[in-house]
């Protein structure tokens, strides 16, 4: 490995993380790796493409990259939704004209330039006068005139070509669908089935729709990622990011169910709220768009993702550029560079703490605190997190320490969430059975895995009695002395 290839997957290069979607351009075991080296921590699968069979063979080549890097990937298994789609054109396709009338309507028969189909049955009944329908990304809108059980007339505000199976947004009504379909309970079975480490929640509309999910994935399986893009979300924001584990800000579709111009001030607002509840939140889409073509982004592409990284994201995230785009490796190095670059700014600590995250009252939360403070006055090289369920490496992470975070777990599960946490690095060790052990362990470890040279100091964070969830009451600052490999057999 070349010197530039090892810094670039240096455990303490960088806080925030990325997401990388895989699809054709890089399921590869190949391109996998190289998305690795390059810098991502953690892959998306769309289920909404590719076959199952598929996500299968990418799982599996991410599982044996995580060994050969001994480096823990998280995997995300985006989960289709509820995703609303208009039924078949006799031509293909058909054009709506500008300020003509169009009809949705239940009759299956191939649609013309004045019907479609509408195949989903909630839809009728619900929707009212006044309320929008947005096909294809919202490049045509329709304004609803006249609806009842069978027959939706609209008017065409902007018109434009239609064809088969295009998405359609209702961003005006609750829609009363269940946020999983049958796809989705499929899909969601398979992920638990291959060790997946979270789903991703699309088109969340309600808190009970997290709630119906978990009853799913079961208190074994999946984390759960709700998925931001839909106003009625938004309006739940805080009972939404208090049920799930993580939170995307997912700004395709949010910019069709909204106005363009509303993403970046709730883009902040949901980075926020979710950071001062200690939840990752990801922000998602049309990052480094112009690179699924070339291989180089544009100046404001490039300025968003900085400003995702100064407002504290967890991560970012890629879609086509890494799925299907022609430059996958360069967007994720892309990313990997404009991240470092950031954290390297020495306005960045005061811009990423410019968010006030007050402590809760809890001990392992004025510990987490403490331990942030800690690190700002002395030269700590690490702050080492013992934890099973992971709880007390995303309340460190939440204050946002100058330091990395080296999470110890003995759950591979939790090693692997903790890829998509902010400044947090995960190793999955043995249980530890005393405090002696601990502190020797940490020590090791944070050596080992290139977090501490002999000499550093460390702080170390833990339970006593072990193995005791939610019991971190425990802050050591330890000296790392040059013979602990050898002192204790590596
Ligand atoms: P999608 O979700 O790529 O699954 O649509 C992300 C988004 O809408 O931004
Ligand atoms: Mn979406």
């Amino acid at each position: 490995m070349s010197r530039r290839e090892q810094s670039r997957i240096d455990p303490r290069g960088r806080k925030v993380k990325i997401l990388a979607t895989i699809g054709p351009a890089s399921r590869s075991r190949d391109m996998l790796e190289k998305l690795v080296r390059a810098g991502a921590d953690a892959f998306r699968l769309n289920m909404s493409h590719g076959a199952q069979a598929d996500h299968a063979e990418a799982i599996q080549a991410i599982r044996a990259l995580e060994k050969q890097f001994a480096k823990p990937i998280a995997i995300l298994a985006d989960l289709q939704g509820p995703k609303l789609r208009v039924g078949t054109f006799k031509e293909g396709q058909a054009v709506i004209r500008h300020s003509g009338h169009f009809v949705l309507d239940r009759d299956e028969t191939p649609g013309d330039e004045t019907r479609v189909c509408l195949p989903h049955p909630e839809l009728f009944g619900i929707l009212e006068r006044g309320q929008r329908l947005l096909i294809n990304d919202g490049k045509i809108r329709l304004k609803v005139l006249e609806a009842d059980d069978s027959r939706i007339l609209c008017s065409a505000e902007v018109g434009g070509v239609i064809s088969d199976r295009k998405g359609v947004n209702v961003p005006d009504a609750e829609v009363p669908i269940p946020a999983l379909t049958e796809k989705d309970r499929r899909d969601l079975a398979f992920a638990a089935e291959h060790g997946v480490d979270w789903i991703g929640l699309s088109f969340v509309q309600r808190p009970e729709d997290i709630a119906e999910a978990r009853k799913l994935t079961g208190p074994h399986g999946p984390a759960i990622c709700a998925k931001i893009e839909k106003p009625k979300a938004i309006a739940r924001l805080g009972a939404i990011i208090e049920l799930a584990d993580a939170i995307m800000v997912a700004r395709g579709d949010l910019g069709v169910e909204l106005e363009p111009y509303e993403v970046p001030p709730l883009q902040k607002k949901i980075v926020s709220m979710a950071r001062r509840a200690g939840k990752p939140v990801i922000v998602a889409t049309q990052m480094l768009e112009s690179m699924i073509e070339n291989p180089t982004p544009t100046r404001a592409e490039v300025s968003d993702v900085a400003n995702a990284v100064y407002d504290g994201a967890d991560a970012v995230m890629l879609s086509a550029e890494s799925a299907a785009g022609a430059w996958p490796e360069e967007s994720v190095a892309m990313m990997d560079r404009i991240a470092v670059q950031v954290e390297r700014d020495e306005g960045y600590k005061a811009r990423v703490r410019f968010l006030d995250t007050p402590p809760d009252a809890t001990t392992s939360d004025a510990l987490a605190h403490a331990s942030m403070t800690i690190a700002d006055t002395l030269p700590i090289s690490a702050i080492t997190v013992f934890t099973s369920s992971g709880a007390t490496a995303r309340r460190v992470a939440r204050e946002r320490p100058a330091t990395p975070v080296l999470v110890l777990t003995p759950s591979i599960r939790t090693a692997r969430r903790v890829a998509l946490l902010w400044g947090a690095h995960a190793v999955a060790t043995k249980d530890i059975g005393s405090f002696e052990e601990m502190i020797g362990k940490g020590k090791r470890m944070a050596l080992r895995h290139g977090f501490a040279e002999a000499g550093a100091k460390l702080i170390v964070l833990a339970g006593v009695p072990f193995g005791t969830p939610g019991a971190t009451n425990l802050l050591h600052v330890v000296t790392v002395s040059g013979d602990e490999l050898a002192r204790h057999g590596g």
